[in-house]
């Protein structure tokens, strides 16, 4: 798979949606999304709209130091999300994409035997995830390109007019 799978922010706004209704018409209601940082954040923030979910909560995970470079086993770092908020709650776990299912499955796992019921939602799931997300938008086996890290991060220019 040399060529990519480009998300578009236009494109991300519908697949958002798709996946909202999905989880509405499965009868799932959660009480609480909980994200994925840094990918997550996008696909939680517009699922807790579509959703009319307000209580979003965040993990932090890293594992990709690269296109397809990871780091021997997914960490979650600090601040680690509470298991007192979590306890007793249908959350909802959003990410960009499955890849391996590492990330997903070290938060699910995380939250089992605390929480009520937890689902994943995603907008991509890769065909040899060790996950099974309830809730995805598309499949696919490609490197996808999400909008929001396409570019590389900016930086200050000399002479750029930082407060006008
Ligand atoms: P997994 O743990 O399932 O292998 O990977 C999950 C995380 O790795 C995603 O949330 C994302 O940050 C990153 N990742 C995995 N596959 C891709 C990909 O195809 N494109 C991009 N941009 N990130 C990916």
């Amino acid at each position: 798979a040399d060529e990519r799978e480009e998300l578009s922010w236009e494109a991300f706004g519908a697949a958002s949606r798709e996946l909202a209704q999905q989880v509405a018409a499965d009868g799932y209601e959660p009480d609480i999304i909980l994200s994925i940082a840094r990918g997550g954040l996008f696909v939680a923030g517009a699922l807790g709209y579509a959703l009319d979910v307000k209580n979003l909560h965040v993990a932090n995970v890293e594992f990709y130091t690269g296109v397809d470079e990871r780091l021997p086993v997914p960490i979650m770092l600090p601040p680690v999300p509470s298991v007192v908020d979590l306890s007793g709650a249908r959350v909802l776990i959003a990410d960009d994409v499955a890849d391996t299912g590492a990330t997903l499955k070290l938060v699910r796992d995380f939250c089992a035997g605390h929480v009520a019921d937890v689902r994943c939602a995603v907008v991509y799931e890769k065909p040899h995830s060790s996950v099974r997300c309830e809730y995805v938008w598309r499949r696919t086996d490609r490197w996808i390109n999400f909008p929001w890290s396409t570019l590389p991060p900016v930086v200050r220019r000399r002479g750029q007019v930082l407060d006008a």
